[in-house]
Parts: C-alpha cells; structure tokens; sequence
C-alpha cells in the first residue's frame, strides 16, 4: 500500500494506493458507516461487502438525479444515520456523485469517503470535491463541492470491469496529457489499452500519475478561477451530447475534445500534425471521434449548451490547445462558438 496525502484548503484528503479493500476496516467502524454502492456491485461483491450496512441504488447515469438522492436519504432516515454516521461510496462516478452529494446535505452535512471501482473515478470523479446530480439532460447541474474523509484504491476491482468502462476512464486519462502532460501522451501512444489491462503495475501507476495531476491543478484553484477550467477539455460540447445522444461519458467527451481540436487549429494555431495526433490516439484507444449520427440534433445541443456552467453573458469560456500537453482557457463569443460547431460536426 502507498499512503499520500492531498492537501486542500479546508482538507487533507488521505489517499490509499494499492489497498486492500478490507483495510477499510482499520478507517472506519462497521457499526458507523454506511455503504452505498450500485445494484451491478453490490452483486458482484456480496461476500466482500459482508457484514457493512449497504444501501444499493440502480446502476447508471440516468439514475443520477435528485430523485435518487430522495430515495437515498429515506433510506439512510430508516437506518437511522446520524451526525456521527460516515458514507462510504463504492462504485464508478455515479455514485460518487450521488455520495458526495447526499453526504453534503443529509443532517446539513456528515462525512464520507470513496473506494472508486471504474478507472474514470479513480482519476477524476473521486478527486477534486465536486459532486452533483443531472437534472434530466442538463449534467452536473445541482451539487456540492467537499472533499471526502479518504480514498481507497483496490485494483483488484477491475477483475470485473467491463471493457467499455476500460474505455470510458481512458477517455479523461487522454484528457490529462493533452491538457498537462505531452510524456504520458507519447507513453499512451506507445501502448495499447491490452498493454495496461494486462498489467497491474503499469496501470496502477497510470493512475497515480493522473491522480497527482488532477490534484495539482485543483489544489491550485480550488473554486475555479482559473487553470481548474482546463479539466473541462472537450467537456462544454461533451456534457451536452452525452444526455442528448445516450453516450457514455467517455464518448462523448472524446467527441468533444476532437471539436475542441479543430477549433483549437482554426483560432489557435494549433496543428494540423498534432490535432491528427489526438484523433489518433483517440481511435486507439477505441474511443469514438465523430458524432454517431450527422442528422443531428445540433438544435437541442446549442440548447443544452447554453445551460453550461462555463457560460459567461455572451461568451463561453471555452477549453483549446496551444500544442499537446499545453491549454488555455479562451472566451468565445456564442454566435462565433454556434457557426465553428457546425463547421467542425457537421
Ligand atoms: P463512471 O461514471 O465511472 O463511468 P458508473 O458509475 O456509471 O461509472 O459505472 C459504470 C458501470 O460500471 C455501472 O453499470 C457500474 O455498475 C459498473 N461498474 C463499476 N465498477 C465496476 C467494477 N469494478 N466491476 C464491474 N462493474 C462495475
Ligand atoms: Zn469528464
């Protein structure tokens, strides 16, 4: 196990790396804690979950709503959680999400912490504070933003990861070296994703690097200000087709970091050569590039995309590349945004 500690300005988040799931026993009482976890999981690991109070909800983003969390707090009501009760999330980031978030405002507040089980909530949804609920089409529109207790990473959860949520975690980890880190772009572009499912020493550090790198730049502008808005690549357009589309979050901030490329080649120099190099890496990751249908929906995407958190007045604050590894935050006028999404989707 390798234990490091993320320092925010209200909390230090300890973070176990190559645990053991039950060394959660040693953090927490099973009299106090309470586990939420999904229906797919709780199934999965019945025997490991022994002995834990277990709350499981329905599997999937379209299950991470407000009606959700209701249902949720009336069952926490019935097993009589209190002040002193700490949640404990164990799945992808739908239920960190749903955990974060309910832990935020039940009783006004108690602690919680994560055992994330998909590789996108090891390196992004589990990190960082924020957690919310979509209301219908609209993501991440309601929630809160607190860090949990600690994090526990055990791979060995991944003996039973579906291959497309595989997929879907390497989408942000792509995000990261396109915004942070040109090395670990070259390294993904010298691997294939067989060569990290096969080796458990090779994504355990993948995932620690991007981990740190999620760190860092949160811990920098905790309340996103400033760099904290480039973890947002490709999100402004991904966030609005993934509800619209059905596509799992992976594809659909792939779709949308490939728009912000293109975009990124038409405003800002950005090159031919390395925009080629992201749709590259992007396919070999098995990652979709294009919209799954060119008769679009683009009318009700603008719709959902006006309702972007990065939206100020007249402009959006949109994410786009200098090179690979180096990002910036650019505001672009709306009218000019709606004419270089048709250009580049359609
Ligand atoms: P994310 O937002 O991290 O992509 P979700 O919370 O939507 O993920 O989980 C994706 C799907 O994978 C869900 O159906 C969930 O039940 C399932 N799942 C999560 N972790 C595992 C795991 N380790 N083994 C098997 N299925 C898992
Ligand atoms: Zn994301």
């Amino acid at each position: 196990m390798d234990k490091q500690q993320y320092k925010f300005s209200d909390k230090i988040v300890d973070c176990y790396f190559d645990a053991d799931f039950t060394f959660l026993e040693q953090l927490v009482s099973k009299e106090n804690t309470v586990i939420i976890t999904d229906d797919n999981i709780a199934s999965l690991y019945t025997e490991r979950f022994k002995g834990w109070k277990v709350i499981a909800i329905k599997h999937g983003e379209k299950h991470k709503q407000q009606s959700t969390v209701d249902h949720v707090i009336d069952q926490l009501i019935e097993i009589k959680a209190d002040r002193e009760t700490i949640i404990v999330g164990i799945g992808g980031g739908v239920i960190t999400d749903i955990v974060g978030y309910t832990a935020s405002v039940y009783m006004r507040g108690v602690k919680f912490a994560f055992v994330p089980t998909t590789i996108l909530a090891m390196v992004d949804a589990a990190v960082g504070g924020k957690n919310g609920v979509d209301v219908g089409v609209y993501k991440n529109l309601i929630g809160t933003i607190k860090h949990p207790e600690f994090l526990l990473y055990d791979y060995s959860f991944f003996k039973t990861l579906p291959e497309e949520e595989w997929t879907n975690g390497f989408a942000e980890i792509i995000k990261h070296a396109c915004i942070k880190d040109a090395e670990m772009f070259t390294m993904l572009e010298d691997n294939l994703l067989i060569d990290f499912q096969h080796a458990p020493e090779k994504i355990a550090d993948l995932i620690k690097r991007n981990v740190e790198i999620k760190y860092k730049v949160v811990a920098n502008d905790e309340f996103e200000t400033g760099e904290r808005k480039l973890l947002n690549f490709g999100h402004t357009l991904g966030h609005a087709i993934e509800n619209i589309y059905q596509l799992p979050h992976g594809s659909a901030i792939s779709i949308g970091m490939v728009a912000a490329c293109r975009i990124s080649e038409e405003l800002n120099d950005f090159s031919l050569a390395e925009r080629d190099k992201v749709i590259d890496l992007f396919k070999k990751y098995n990652l979709p590039v294009n919209l799954p249908s060119r008769e679009t929906e683009l009318a009700a995407v603008w719709v959902v995309l006006l309702m972007d958190k990065k939206k100020s007045g007249d402009t959006m604050n949109f994410i786009l590349l200098n090179k690979i590894g180096a990002a910036i935050v650019k505001p672009i006028p709306l009218d000019q945004l709606k004419n270089l999404f048709n250009q580049v989707l359609l």
